[in-house]
């Protein structure tokens, strides 16, 4: 199901005409199942339902096999499972030579989820089924530096929009996800003092959406959303990959060991206020926007770009105008995008020997002027980083575009919503 998962997605950005991609088709299935039974696990309902889940479709021998149940203990959870709507008989067709055995699927249909990345400038939002395809998004120019009460209130429009046009009420909402450009406390679902979003330091996010929609809110980091969606759809066959995202600010999301890790207090990652001393500057350190200075982002994240190609007289204000320049050519923007790969590849360098990552995939908007960062990142990680850690490593672009981090945040919904202890105290909470 993962592996289906993945080629869905695979689909979807290709339909929205992104960049083409092929799955390898030989890459082994993901070891990563939301849950498989360990001796003496008893094999709860919720249990069951993320075995049906992980395979997409499974008879009763076949839970029976791999729980070590007894069939009447099968028959009894699925009748629970089923009676809350959690999983459906998979149509199956009847042959000459007699009935094939009934299977059971999960119901995709049961619920709706509702996601939004946010970057600097804009947000993507979607409607999504239980599953994670997507039913109807959006884009919309909101920018997060408004305030959390505008930002909040002019989402709640967007997502009522979504949900009419999927013909869905708020009962229907099973979970909420957010990504934050910012450094996030994903217990407590709060922005911690976010360099940039003025206002949205510790603002109770989660108790906005309460009253309005009955299910869990997650608020993500957007380079772990990405991490997470970049990873789930086409790299589950190595175990630790760090996503590097590019864009107005520089960040990370580091996969561990097939698991998202987010350090002890949600922090990890933040690579952009990491302070280098770049070995072809002797001048004062710049002003970050975290007020320190020589900020890893103060040299090569898009802000900075544009700071140096506007001191430079390019009359540029975004990164999508950066990444023009760099594809029209112009020498000034070229030579930053290339220095801004090397800045960033020194700290990546350092994450690479830390961590050893099987995989660095590169995105968000500014990694577009593709050609020069690479070139940049690759000089850096390969001349400072030990063999053994570079050897089998691969750097890539993203390929999920900016349905990465609506990708990643509804498989942290789902794996939330779905997580079997919280099923097996919803069905005993409605009497299953
Ligand atoms: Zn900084």
């Amino acid at each position: 199901m993962i592996e289906t998962r993945g080629a869905d997605r695979v689909r979807r950005a290709t339909d929205r005409g992104e960049r083409e991609v092929s799955l390898n088709a030989s890459a082994p299935a993901s070891s990563a199942l939301p849950w498989a039974p360990a001796a003496g696990e008893t094999g709860s309902a919720g249990q069951v339902l993320a075995l049906i889940r992980a395979a997409g479709a499974l008879t009763r021998a076949d839970i029976a096999a791999r729980t070590g149940l007894a069939r009447q203990t099968v028959g009894n959870r699925l009748d629970a499972l089923q009676a809350a709507g959690y999983v459906t008989l998979a149509s199956t067709t009847s042959t000459a030579r007699g009935r094939p055995p009934v299977q059971f699927r999960f119901r995709p249909d049961g619920g709706v989820l509702l996601v939004a990345e946010a970057g600097a400038t804009g947000i993507r939002a979607a409607v999504t089924d239980l599953a994670g395809a997507v039913l109807h998004d959006v884009r919309s120019a909101l920018d997060v530096t408004i305030g959390p009460r505008r930002w909040l209130a002019a989402l709640d429009v967007v997502f009522d929009d979504l949900l009419g046009r999927a013909g869905r009420a708020a009962t229907d909402v099973r979970g909420i996800g957010l990504a934050l450009p910012g450094p996030i406390d994903f217990e407590r679902a709060v922005v911690v003092s976010p360099p940039i979003m003025t206002g949205w330091d510790e603002y109770p996010i989660r108790s906005w959406f309460e009253g309005r929609y009955p299910c869990p809110v997650l608020v993500e980091n957007d380079a772990n959303a990405m991490a997470v969606g970049e990873y789930r759809a086409f790299h589950t066959h190595r175990s630790s990959v760090l996503m590097l995202k590019l864009a107005t600010g520089v960040g990370a999301g580091i996969i561990a060991d097939g698991r998202l890790y987010r350090g002890f207090d949600g922090a990890a990652g933040d690579i952009g206020h990491i302070q280098i001393t770049p070995p072809d500057d002797d001048g004062d350190p710049p002003l970050c926007r975290c007020g320190n200075r020589g900020c890893i982002e103060a040299y090569a994240g898009g802000w900075a770009i544009i700071r140096d190609l506007n001191a430079g007289g390019r009359a540029v204000g975004s990164v999508r105008e950066v990444v023009g320049l760099v594809s029209a050519g112009d020498p000034l923007a070229t030579a930053l995008s290339r220095r801004a790969g090397r800045l960033v590849g020194i700290a990546l360098s350092d994450a690479v020997s830390l961590l050893n990552p099987g995989v660095v995939i590169v995105g968000g908007a500014l990694s577009a002027a593709a050609n020069e960062l690479f070139a940049g990142l690759r000089e850096s990680v390969y001349a400072r980083s030990l063999p053994l850690a570079t050897r089998r490593l691969e750097i890539v672009a993203a390929r999920l575009g900016d349905g990465a981090g609506v990708s990643g945040l509804t498989t942290t919904v789902t794996d939330h919503v779905f997580d079997p202890a919280r099923v097996d105290a919803a069905l005993a909470r409605s009497g299953g």
